[in-house]
């Protein structure tokens, strides 16, 4: 730097020059020292922010690695730990991944699920399914969900909903969740859907839903059926307004809006209505009975459900139950239950307009015997035949009614206000009707004849109640059958007075025997040295109010009405114990009873047996009982009686024929029954000293008995005459009131002691 300084001096111009371009180049030097200098500075600025900003990448890369692993760690945690089962698995299937969740469910081990493809989890049938499907979803990068089966190592199989996606690096990520429980929900729901419908179909009401703007929701196979439709997609989803309910009954059309069903839909008010017109898709009406429930959800309105019944079957069933209840089943005529309906308004009728009315009882003569030859169908078809001809001779206004069985009621109204006028008037209709039903009838392969009997009465108002009129009906038409049937009769009062006490007489006679109101009296009879050698038995009632009742008042009615089984048998066993008694003492037990025995008793298939049993259980001898038959009984079945008889001797018992004479006596019978008493009738011994006839008949009688090697006895000698008489023709056994009237027990044996 020295040398450099003294060149300069030297030369001063040069050096001027020189040293202005030196101090120039000082300063240049300096400059681009400071230059350096600064530079230099800048340089090593830089190289520190470098530093730095190495450092703060260092840091970043460092934490970024460090967050990075912290994710991988998490994910690879949440993969483990995922609920749902993941797998990873390459192109072919061949499993790479799987968490811990395919473990636990499938029950593999890892090592044995990374030997496996992915397809060897589901059923072997649905491996190439899915295989065509994996293939197809490799194409894309969506994600694919779908419903899977997975098969257990132990062959278990798990339903699955299968996501699967297609990852960057060519794998497929699939997670599965085990969907049991929602599918079992679905079954459920499904299951409860299929009862739901099954039993809306089930039902005979039509159901449907409409929601809030009528537009229908679902309907039911009896809405389809008694609406008309085949399909519900031809309602569901349509107006109900324009296809069911859009009109009055009488067809003019609801405004829109004021349709009652369409009303009820909006508010949530239930609705009923017993009568509404619904519209079929063939466009008749069909008359119908409906309810409207709203369906309100979280308080709002929804729509309704309305149920409807189709009001055409209810009404034929009301129908038919009404002519069940009013008509008779057979021919269709009104019962008896109509009939009294009719005959009250009959009543009203003649009380309004003062006319007589008639009731008529009709009852067909011998129609059991058709019955019971033909058969009941036959019999039917009679039935059917006479209620239509009975309807065919009537008016309108007059009414005909079957009872039941074979009897008929006819109500005639507005006859007369004359009762003569009104008499005649019934009586041509029912000669009208009489000859009506006298026509000849065809049953099936039958030709057929019948007759009916009539009785009539007639009303005016209100002034016998419907039950005495039906009452004096029935009886004038029994008047009629007791007249000889074909007959018509009108209802007579005294007829009804005698009936009625018949009736009570009926009653009180049933509880007699257990009321221990009946006893016997003996009615002795004597021989030709007036010794009593019997007695006749007599029953007697003694009522409490009436007194003693004479047999002859209620004997026929026991008859009638079968209460002769249980008093005849009285009679026979008491009178059995009391020959029993007699049996101990020498002066009885020679007597004979004569016990009447009557008709019906004696037809008993058991009679014999009875006899049997009564004297068995009393002790009684045989020897000792008399029965009477009168000719009635032994001429209903000459055979049937003989032998009867004859096991009824076989026991020791004998029989005299009561009441001789007043029959059809014959002589043919008489030889061949097995008596060994003619018992001669009162009636011709009380004339017998001033009537020739009845003479001769007795004389005639006695000479019989003879010839025929019977005894013969003589009831109602009342006089020394007729003894007299009787005893001078050969008569020689008597009973009568000229030796005793038929005494009680007591009197009897005094009676006896006396003698
Ligand atoms: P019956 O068998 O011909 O009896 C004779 C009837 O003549 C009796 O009437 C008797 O009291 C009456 N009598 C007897 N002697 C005389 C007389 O001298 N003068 C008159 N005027 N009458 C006399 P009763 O007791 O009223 O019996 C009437 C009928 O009742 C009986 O006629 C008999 O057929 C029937 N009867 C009586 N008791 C019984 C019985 O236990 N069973 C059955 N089935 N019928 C009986
Ligand atoms: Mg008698
Ligand atoms: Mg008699």
């Amino acid at each position: 730097m020295q040398i450099f300084w003294n060149i300069s001096l030297l030369s001063l111009p040069v050096l001027t020059i020189t040293s202005l371009w030196l101090v120039g180049g000082i300063f240049v030097g300096l400059y681009i020292r400071r230059m350096r200098l600064r530079s230099a500075v800048a340089l090593e600025e830089l190289e520190l922010k470098h530093l730095r900003l190495q450092a703060d990448a260092e840091q970043q890369a460092r934490e970024m690695t460090h967050s990075l692993r912290e994710s991988e760690e998490r994910l690879r945690m949440t993969l483990k730990y995922a609920p749902d089962a993941v797998f990873i698995c390459k192109k072919d299937g061949r499993i790479v991944y799987v968490n811990d969740s395919v473990i636990e469910w499938l029950g593999y081990s890892r090592r044995e699920l990374y030997d496996m493809t992915a397809y060897d989890l589901v059923p072997r049938d649905w491996q190439a399914v899915y295989r065509q499907g994996a293939s197809v979803m490799l194409t894309d990068n969506e994600r694919h969900v779908m419903e899977i089966r997975l098969v257990k190592k132990d062959g278990g199989k798990i339903p699955m909903e299968l996501n699967a996606v297609l990852l960057p690096n060519g794998r497929i990520y699939g997670s599965c969740r085990d969907i049991t429980e929602r599918k079992l929900t679905q079954r459920a729901l499904q299951d409860s859907q299929e009862n739901l419908q099954r039993l809306l179909n089930g039902v005979a009401e039509g159901i449907y839903g409409v929601d809030t703007q009528g537009i229908c929701t679902f309907v039911n196979a009896a809405f389809l059926h008694i609406l008309g439709y085949e399909d519900t997609g031809e309602i569901v989803g349509k107006n109900m307004h324009d296809l069911i309910h859009y009109a009055h009954a009488d067809d003019t059309p609801y405004p829109l809006g004021e349709c009652p069903i369409d009303r009820g839909c909006r508010a949530a008010q239930p609705a009923h209505a017993d009568e509404e017109v619904f519209w079929r898709r063939d466009g008749t009406a069909v008359s119908v009975e409906y309810w409207s429930h709203p369906v309100v959800k979280d308080g709002r309105t929804m729509g309704a459900v309305v149920t409807f019944l189709d009001n055409t079957h209810r009404r034929q069933a009301e129908q038919e139950i009404h002519q069940l209840a009013f008509y008779d089943a057979l021919t269709g005529l009104p019962n008896r239950r109509l009939l009294l309906d009719r005959l009250n308004q009959a009543f009203a009728v003649s009380d309004r307009h003062n006319r007589y009315g008639a009731l008529m009882f009709l009852d067909l003569d011998h129609f059991k015997t058709l019955n019971d030859s033909r058969g009941h169908d036959v019999g039917d078809l009679l039935l059917i035949e006479v209620a239509r001809r009975l309807q065919s001779c009537l008016r309108d206004g007059d009414t005909v009614a079957r009872l039941g069985g074979d009897e008929f009621v006819i109500v005639l109204e507005m006859l007369s206000c004359d009762v003569n006028e009104a008499v005649t008037q019934a009586e041509q209709v029912a000669e009208k009707v009489r000859d009506a039903l006298n026509l000849p009838y065809q049953l099936n392969q039958y030709a057929h004849h019948t007759t009916s009997s009539m009785g009539i009465v007639l009303f005016r108002g209100h002034q016998e109640s419907v039950d005495n009129l039906l009452k004096y009906a029935d009886t004038a038409m029994y008047q009629a059958k007791a007249a000889g049937r074909n007959e018509i009769r009108f209802y007579d009062p005294e007829m009804q007075a005698a009936l009625e006490a018949r009736i009570e007489l009926e009653g009180e006679l049933r509880s007699a025997l257990d009321k221990r109101q009946f006893c016997l009296h003996y009615q002795v009879q004597v021989n030709s040295a007036r010794l009593p050698v019997g007695a006749e038995v007599l029953l007697r009632w003694e009522h409490p109010e009436r007194g003693l009742v004479s047999p002859l008042q209620f004997i026929p009615l026991c008859e009638e009405t079968g209460l002769i089984y249980p008093i005849g048998l009285w009679v026979l066993q008491t009178a059995c114990a009391q020959l029993n008694v007699w049996q101990g003492s020498a002066s009885t037990r020679d007597l004979v009873l004569a016990v009447n025995v009557s008709a019906r008793q004696f037809r008993q298939s058991d009679f014999v047996a009875q006899v049997q049993r009564a004297l068995v259980d009393s002790g009684a001898k045989a020897s000792r009982l008399k029965l009477e038959l009168t000719e009635s009984i032994v001429l209903e079945n000459v055979e049937d009686t003989i032998q009867k008889m004859r096991e009824i001797i076989m026991l020791g018992v004998s029989f005299s024929m009561d009441d001789f004479g007043t029959g059809y006596s014959s002589l043919q019978y008489l030889k061949r029954l097995p008596l060994d008493q003619i018992k001669i009738d009162q009636s011709f011994v009380r004339d017998i000293t001033s009537d020739p006839n009845d003479a001769a008949i007795v004389r005639t009688v006695i000479a019989m008995t003879e010839a025929l090697g019977l005894n013969v006895i003589a009831e109602g000698v009342e006089t020394e005459a007729q003894l007299a008489f009787l005893e001078l023709r050969g008569c020689n056994a008597f009973q009568g009131y000229l030796f005793s009237k038929p005494v009680s027990l007591d009197a009897f044996e005094t009676l006896l002691s006396k003698n």
